[in-house]
């Protein structure tokens, strides 16, 4: 299957007549209508399922990636998220009302779901495609006018999604820029409803900062070093498995992949043990010649990770051989690597596992309290204390017990960072709501000025009581401690007066709902 090796990027001078274009669509009003949504979405989950052998070649090239892998983390996900925002967006579009309250229930009170505007999604080589479509969902269900900004670094996959939107969606809303940093930058300078970001941190304060000149709502998407916490008691061979996995899948180039070991120093070498033994059932022949293995995306990132490996002053244990000119850095660990090693200085980004024996689990907890709060956090243990314990001392984007990287795949779980490894959400229904607009809105009868009535001019001590009533709101006792049969007798109340009056009767009404108040206020 033949690919398109060369990026073609959008013309600067073209980028700002797009933006006004999906500004002139979004305004025409298409977007609000989910039967036009649900086409997008059909017409979005069709050009992947068409063009599978297309994205499997795309990806292969960029990333050098094997099938399994592009299908599993990358090309059915992008369908999942367009089909799950098909069957959701009636729901999740449907305008909301406000919870119950005695005091608001006749301005009937609601919150529609709407879209922000024309937004911008800047996504990041590793999963190139899905980090494009996935936020591309969320934004066409939620109704708004979107540009992707693919990455310049896969040049296959950003080429072939420029040429596969305008074939399946709308060109009034939807579009693709490519290009490198001029391109981006100009994308920048224009005033957006929302921008999700996908990347590194340094670029995200870039994006942060562009985006604050208009007041943008932004959504960061960044990195960070996962680490990961190893009871010695776990079964050790199941953590080296699924360690493993989640660290060289795609050549550990995994904004969640595991990013280095805190073990025991007593079971580091058990624990190498173990990885030894799931490292050649992996890639029996080695990695280099294993068609389960991709490459570094580019000869910068190959240089940069090379490097880091380099200068270490841990001991490699397992893999360590590298070739620049297939962009290939052999799965490898690195034992006995201390805080100020070269492969602890930034997130690796690549398949080098440092391990950093600890001389106890509260040093562990220590060291990654002392450092950026990561994306993802793991721990292997079936020791519930132990868990709590690393949970609660910590701060991260997520907490996953005893498994990698599957919280991003998961049904109905926020996938986002904190502090420096990001804010917002996206996936599923998550994504919906980053690119929504929660508009409060009120339908207040004529009638209940009977009660309204009470704020208009001329004030009086008689109007501030009679409000003052409603305004405050009961407080429990100083201990703590609250009373709650007032509130159902009064919810009883409530419901046969209403049920009786048939709401024909404001005045009653009006009796009633004081009446009820002094009840609750008498009570505390
Ligand atoms: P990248 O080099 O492909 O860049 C990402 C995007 O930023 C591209 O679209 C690029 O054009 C744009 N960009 C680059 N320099 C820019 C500049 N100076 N001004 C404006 N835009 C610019 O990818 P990357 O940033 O190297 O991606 C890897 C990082 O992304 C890692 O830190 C990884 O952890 C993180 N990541 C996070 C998530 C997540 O969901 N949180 C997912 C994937 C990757």
């Amino acid at each position: 299957m033949s690919v398109t090796t060369k990026l073609e990027y959008t013309p600067l001078a073209e980028i700002p007549t797009i933006h006004a274009a999906l500004k002139a669509g979004f305004n025409s009003g298409k977007t609000r209508d989910i039967a036009f949504r649900k086409k997008q979405l059909l017409g979005l989950a069709y050009m992947v399922k068409d063009n599978i052998p297309r994205f499997e070649a795309a990806l292969a090239h960029d990333l050098g990636r094997p099938q399994l892998e592009s299908h599993l983390m990358e090309i059915s996900l992008c369908v999942k998220d367009a089909i799950d925002a098909y069957h959701n967006v009636d729901k999740w579009a449907k305008t909301e009302k406000a919870p119950f309250t005695l005091n608001f229930v006749a301005l009937k009170p609601t919150i529609r779901k709407e879209p922000k505007g024309v937004v911008l999604i800047i996504s990041p080589f590793n999963y190139p495609a899905w980090l494009c479509l996935g936020p591309l969902a969320g934004a066409i269900a939620a109704g708004n006018a979107v540009v992707i900004k693919p990455s310049e670094n896969t040049h296959a996959t950003s080429s072939l999604l420029a040429e596969l939107v305008p074939k399946y969606l709308d060109r009034s809303v939807f579009r693709v820029v490519n290009g490198g940093i001029p391109e981006t930058t100009s994308l920048l300078e224009l005033q957006w409803d929302h921008i999700l970001y996908t990347g590194n941190g340094t670029v995200g304060k870039i994006v942060a900062t562009a985006a604050a000149k208009h007041l943008t709502p932004t959504t960061l998407e960044l990195g960070g070093k996962c680490p990961v916490f190893i009871d010695p008691k776990y079964d050790l061979h199941l953590a080296a498995r699924r360690i493993a996995w989640g660290k060289f899948a795609n050549s550990g180039q995994t904004c969640v992949a595991p990013d280095y070991i805190l073990v025991p120093v007593e079971a580091q070498d058990k624990f190498i043990a173990a990885f030894a033994d799931v490292y050649k059932e992996f890639y029996p022949d080695g990695a280099a010649k294993s068609d389960s293995y991709s490459r570094i995306i580019s000869e910068g990132h190959w240089n940069r990770i090379n490097g880091l490996l380099t200068k270490t002053k841990g001991q490699v244990v397992l893999g360590g051989d590298t070739d620049g000119s297939q962009k290939f850095i052999a799965p490898t660990v690195v034992k006995n690597v201390k805080a100020d090693d070269s492969l602890m200085s930034q997130e690796i980004f690549g398949p080098v596992l440092p391990i950093v024996p600890v001389a106890s689990l509260d040093d562990a907890i220590a060291y990654v309290r002392g450092n950026d709060h990561p994306l993802a956090l793991y721990v292997f243990t079936n020791d519930a204390d132990f868990k709590k314990k690393v949970f609660e001392s910590t701060q991260s984007g997520a907490a996953v017990a005893n498994e990698v990287l599957m919280h991003t795949a998961v049904d109905g779980l926020p996938f986002g960072g904190t502090g420096p490894s990001g804010y917002g959400y996206h996936t599923g229904k998550y994504s919906f709501d980053t690119f929504t607009h929660l508009r409060s809105s009120l339908d207040t009868p004529g009638w209940f000025d009977v009660l309204l009535r009470n704020r208009y001019p001329p004030y009086t001590s008689k109007k501030l009581n009679t409000l003052n009533r409603i305004l405050y709101p009961s407080i429990p006792s100083r201990d703590g401690k609250e009373s709650h049969w007032g509130r159902w007798i009064i919810s009883g109340l409530v419901i046969s007066l209403f049920a009786a009056y048939g709401l024909k009767n404001p005045t009653t009404i009006q009796n009633t709902l004081t009446y009820l108040q002094n009840i609750v206020l008498r009570q505390n």
